[in-house]
């Protein structure tokens, strides 16, 4: 299936094959997610990041090095800055779309959330870090703090 030509966003001009696509992506990201532990998800998005080659060259040194460390953080920002320009871009950020140029590649906010929390887990794994401990922990503690932290907002 084809939608659109040229176009960063099709949804917004096609519609009709768009709503179709975005259902099937929807149902394949529900069932794979529904089965997924926050253990599978780090080791699967190192494996995978890994067999790209997104860790080659990389000294066992960097894992306490501040500089690479920060590179990497940046780039899990990054992919909060590109569910940014979705949401600049107009894209209601519900929807997952597929543009004719890269027709496999799932795209949209909620994607790059993916990306970010994918980014995040790699480097959890690689690190040897339990993000599961580490969020239950914290879950933990923020059930038990005030209104709003405290703040404001
Ligand atoms: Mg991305």
């Amino acid at each position: 299936m084809t939608i659109g030509v040229n176009e960063r966003y099709p949804a917004v001009k096609a519609k009709g094959e768009f709503k179709n696509r975005m259902r099937r992506a929807n149902e394949v990201l529900f069932l794979v997610g529904s089965k997924m532990t926050l253990e599978q998800l780090q080791k699967d998005s190192y494996r995978i990041a890994n067999a790209h080659g997104f860790y080659d060259d990389i000294p066992e040194e960097a894992k306490t090095d501040s500089t690479f460390l920060g590179s990497r953080l940046m780039l899990m920002v990054s992919e909060f800055a590109e569910a940014l320009e979705e949401i600049r871009a107009g894209v209601d950020p519900r929807l997952i779309y597929y543009n004719t140029n890269k027709p496999d590649k799932p795209e949209g906010f909620i994607i790059e959330l993916a990306d970010a929390i994918i980014r995040v887990a790699d480097t959890a794994e690689w690190l040897g870090l339990d993000l599961a401990h580490a969020i239950k922990i914290k879950q933990e503690y923020n059930e038990s703090r005030e209104y709003k932290h405290g703040k404001t907002i």
